[in-house]
């Protein structure tokens, strides 16, 4: 199954973004960080869910972005 990511890593800061503030497709400049495969942003309305699209062999992609991003969430807001 294709994994739906919401989240990609941003390759030019590096960090955790939302699917709708890339721009469209293959331009959003994101990697998936379970294999640093490039991601397409399916954010144009055409989806019922905006959404990363994404190869479908890659294992846990989904949990790694999750984690990854709650990570990030928290050390912005400054717990660690
Ligand atoms: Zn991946």
């Amino acid at each position: 199954m294709d994994p739906k990511l919401p989240f990609g890593l941003r390759i030019s800061d590096p960090r955790y973004v939302n699917v709708e503030s890339v721009p469209t497709g293959a331009k959003c400049g994101c990697l998936c960080p379970a294999c640093n495969g490039p991601l397409v942003a399916k954010n144009a309305g055409r989806q019922k869910i905006s959404h990363f699209a994404h190869k479908a062999d890659c294992v846990g992609a989904l949990e790694t972005v999750l984690n990854e991003t709650a990570k990030q969430i928290v050390r912005e807001l400054g717990f660690v």
